[in-house]
């Protein structure tokens, strides 16, 4: 019923991935988008995605790697289970010192994704002006995943032709985000975990999984005041306006 749009379900994180894959099914959420980070973790996303069915994959170098080695030619293996490139963007919370290399390996994702017309998984942290002017340069569309900007932000991405991500950081105590999304209607978003990070409550600080997604949808159908049932059709709708699935 449910598509956990962005999660890394890899090996160093679970002893038991077909475990995860049926918990998520047992708790209504039965599509995954796996999302890459570095060159190893784009290779294990092409193996998940030859062994499961339900599985989907983006592939890409995340700017938190930007020094790492990463082998472009991959991108040939873009198909209908490699559906994106992603994550990829900026990061200058973490990484600021790589910001210059940062912008060069977005901008040559962007290109290559602008070519093979295929959609992007943006990360952007402490760096909203420059991912909006870099993506606006771009004729590509996608998700910004893991969206915490202001209203004005979410407007200018939505205006953009982006989703916008949301997890279980909406429903942490102190987190605004649930104003931001007062304001947005249920077309704008897409629902996601990023596990193992970032769990909801009541799991919040616990190795977090797909299965989890099923408490952000009822937070958020909650603030758009829609049945769950609604909720998860217009999210996969969504879904597959960015995506080819
Ligand atoms: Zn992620």
């Amino acid at each position: 019923m449910f598509t956990d749009s962005h999660c890394h379900i890899f090996k160093e994180y679970y002893e038991n991935i077909d475990e995860i894959i049926n918990n998520a099914k047992n708790n209504g959420v039965n599509r995954l988008i796996v999302a890459a980070d570095n060159y190893n973790s784009s290779l294990e996303v092409l193996e998940l995605v030859s062994k499961y069915d339900d599985i989907y994959g983006a592939i890409g170098l995340h700017p938190e790697n930007a020094l790492e080695e990463f082998d472009y030619s991959i991108f040939s293996n873009i198909s209908n289970k490699i559906i994106a490139i992603g994550e990829i963007g900026l990061d200058y919370y973490y990484t600021k010192e790589t910001k210059e290399k940062q912008i060069e390996i977005l901008r040559k994702q962007l290109s290559i994704a602008e070519k093979l017309k295929v959609p992007v998984v943006i990360h952007s942290r402490e760096a909203t002006k420059d991912t909006i002017d870099i993506l606006k340069e771009y004729n590509v569309k996608g998700i910004i995943h893991s969206f915490s900007g202001s209203l004005e932000t979410a407007k200018i991405y939505v205006k953009m032709g982006y989703k916008l991500g949301i997890n279980g950081v909406v429903t942490f105590k102190n987190c605004n985000l649930k104003e931001v999304y007062k304001y947005l209607s249920p077309e704008n978003i897409v629902l996601e975990t990023d596990s193992p990070y970032l769990a909801p409550v009541p799991y919040r600080g616990k190795r977090n999984e797909p299965a989890y997604m099923i408490e952000v949808a009822k937070f958020m159908a909650d603030i758009f005041n829609i049945s769950l049932e609604e909720l998860a059709k217009i999210s996969n709708k969504n879904i597959s306006e960015i995506f080819d699935i």
